[in-house]
């Protein structure tokens, strides 16, 4: 059987997460990607989207990352994320008011050249990502 893999998810503010856990996706620039123990090392950059890992007593656990990278060791997972939380702490008003701010953005940058699409745009990917990840199960 599979041995455990050090899962540690830290943003720029605090640590996220920190324990041994049996199976982690993440969402790689390139694609999704699953880490057990003993792979082969690697090194990726990461886009906004949903690390999901099976804890040590098998509980499936969703966390919210906003870009970044990870580094997979052997027995170690490391997640160095700009912006991230667990499900549990997602506060869904908060997603849905910027989810709500950022369509405005997007509708009024149709006709005044000084607003930033493109920054309405990521803001919109992690307001429509958190509201995902909060409504599952
Ligand atoms: P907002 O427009 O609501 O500030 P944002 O996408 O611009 O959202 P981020 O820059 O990703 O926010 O994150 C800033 C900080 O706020 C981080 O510490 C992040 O964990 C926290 N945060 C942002 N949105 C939420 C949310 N809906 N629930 C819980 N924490 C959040």
């Amino acid at each position: 059987m599979a041995g455990n893999v050090k899962l540690e998810i830290v943003t720029p503010d605090k640590a996220i997460v920190n324990e041994e856990v049996k199976i982690i996706m993440a969402p790689g620039s390139l694609g999704e990607f699953g880490v057990l123990t003993g792979h082969t090392p690697f090194l990726t950059t990461l886009k906004t989207g949903i690390v999901r890992y099976t804890d040590a007593k098998g509980t499936e656990r969703y966390v919210f990352v906003n870009g970044g990278f990870a580094e997979a060791l052997p027995n170690k997972v490391t997640i160095l994320a700009e912006s991230a939380e667990k499900r549990e702490d997602i506060d869904l008003d908060r997603a849905k008011a910027s989810q709500k701010r950022a369509e405005k953005r997007l509708a009024d940058a149709r006709n005044q050249e000084d607003i930033d699409a493109v920054r309405a745009k990521a803001a919109l990917d992690r307001a429509l990502v958190r509201i995902n990840i909060a409504g599952l199960r």
